[in-house]
C-alpha cells in the first residue's frame, strides 16, 4: 500500500474490521427521519425488537474501490439500492425512499473515504435495514419501527496468497430457502442454508454447497454460478428461485461486449458434470468478485473442473470486471459512481 491516505488502514481477516462512521435512519409511525452521521458504536434496541424474534432483517452488499487514479467510486450503487427496497418490501419492512438510500450509502462512503484500501482491497459496505418495535405480540404483523444504518469494512484480497480453485459439494434434496424468499436479500436465507453446508464441510471438506433441488441448479448459499469457456457463459436464467446477483448481471454484460455468447437457461446437474469435462466453473459474489471452482463432489463422487486449475476464462473475465471497478478501462454501462 503506497497511497498515504490508505495507509494507516488496517486490513484484518473479511469482515472484522470496520469503518468509523455510519449513516443511520430510523423509521417510526411518523416516517423516516432524518438520516444522520454517527460513530459506529454497539446499538441499543429493545429485548422485544421485532428483528430479534421475527426475523425482520435485510441488507445489501456492495463495494467502493480506490481507482488506480486514486479516486474512490461505488460499484453499481443503483442495483443495490433497488435491491434492498425490494427485500423490504419483501419482508414487509418499511421501504427506504431511494434518495434517501442512496446518499446515505454516498454519505458513508464519504465519510470513511480514507479507509478505502488501494486495489486489490476495497470498502465493503452493508447497507442493514432491521425492524426495532418493541413488541412481542407482533408475530403476524409487520414491525412499525425499523433502523438503517450503512455499515462499512475495509476489505483485503478477497484471495491472499492466490487464486486457489474451490472445492463445491452439490446438494440436490434439500433447498437453500423457500421459493418467496429466492430474490430476497435476507439473513433467514443464510440460516436456512447453514446446517447443509456445516454437513457438507465436515463429509466432503468442501467450501461452499451448490443447492440444485430435484436437479436444477441455482447457487451457491451466497453467490451465483457461472459455466465458461473461451466464447460461451452459461448461468441458470432468472427464475425467482436464486438471488439475483449484481456480479452475474456484470460479468454477463462484460461477456456480451467481448463477444462471448451468452445463454441464460435451466441448467441441470446432469448438464454442469458434461460442462466440467473441458469446460470452467466459477463463482460470482461481490466479495470474490469470480472464484474458480476445481472440484465438484456429487452424489458422493468427486468430478474435477477440467484440470482443476484457474481457467483463462475465469481470469479475463474477472480481471475485465476489476478493471471497470477500479477506473483502469472505460466504464460504458456507467456502473461507477465518483465520491470526493
Ligand atoms: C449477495 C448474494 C449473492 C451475490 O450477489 P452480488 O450482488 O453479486 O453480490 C448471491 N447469492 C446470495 C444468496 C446472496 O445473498
Amino acid at each position: 500500500m503506497n497511497d498515504p491516505a490508505s495507509a494507516t488502514t488496517q486490513i484484518s481477516a473479511f469482515g472484522t474490521s470496520f469503518g468509523e462512521m455510519m449513516a443511520v435512519a430510523r423509521f417510526t409511525h411518523d416516517g423516516w427521519d432524518e438520516p444522520t452521521l454517527e460513530a459506529v458504536a454497539p446499538l441499543s434496541m429493545h429485548p422485544a425488537a421485532h428483528v430479534l424474534h421475527y426475523g425482520s432483517a435485510c441488507f445489501e452488499g456492495l463495494k467502493a474501490h480506490r481507482g488506480i487514479d486514486g479516486v474512490v467510486r461505488i460499484f453499481r450503487l443503483d442495483r443495490h439500492v433497488s435491491r434492498l427496497r425490494s427485500s423490504a418490501e419483501r419482508l414487509c419492512l418499511p421501504v427506504p425512499p431511494e434518495p434517501m438510500l442512496r446518499q446515505m450509502i454516498i454519505d458513508t462512503v464519504h465519510e470513511n473515504l480514507h479507509m478505502v484500501p488501494d486495489a486489490p482491497g476495497s470498502l465493503y459496505i452493508r447497507p442493514t435495514l432491521v425492524g426495532t418495535a418493541p413488541n412481542i405480540g407482533a408475530a403476524g404483523s409487520p414491525t412499525s419501527e425499523a433502523l438503517l444504518f450503512i455499515l462499512t469494512s475495509p476489505v483485503g484480497d478477497y484471495f491472499t496468497g492466490g487464486m486457489s480453485p474451490l472445492r463445491i459439494a452439490v446438494e440436490t434434496n434439500r433447498p437453500r430457502t423457500t421459493p418467496q424468499f429466492g430474490t430476497v436479500k435476507t439473513g433467514a436465507n443464510y440460516a436456512m442454508a447453514l446446517g447443509t453446508t456445516m454437513e457438507a464441510r465436515e463429509r466432503h471438506g468442501v467450501a461452499q454447497v451448490l443447492f440444485a433441488p430435484g436437479g436444477h441448479v441455482q447457487e451457491t448459499g451466497a453467490s451465483n454460478i457461472l459455466l465458461l469457456s473461451a466464447d460461451r457463459v452459461l448461468t441458470p436464467a432468472l427464475d425467482g428461485s436464486f438471488l439475483e446477483g449484481v456480479t452475474r448481471d456484470s460479468l454477463l454484460s462484460l461477456a456480451a461486449d467481448r463477444g462471448m455468447q451468452v445463454e441464460e437457461r435451466s441448467l441441470t446437474t446432469d448438464d454442469l458434470v458434461e460442462w466440467c469435462r473441458d469446460g470452467e466453473v466459477a463463482l460470482a459474489g461481490t466479495a470474490a468478485i469470480l472464484a474458480p471452482v476445481g472440484t465438484l463432489v456429487i452424489a458422493d463422487e468427486e468430478v474435477m473442473v477440467g484440470d482443476g486449475g484457474v481457467g483463462p476464462a475465469t481470469r479475463a473475465l474477472r480481471q475485465a470486471l476489476v478493471d471497470v471497478q477500479v477506473g483502469r478501462t472505460d466504464d460504458p454501462h456507467h456502473w461507477t459512481y465518483p465520491v470526493d
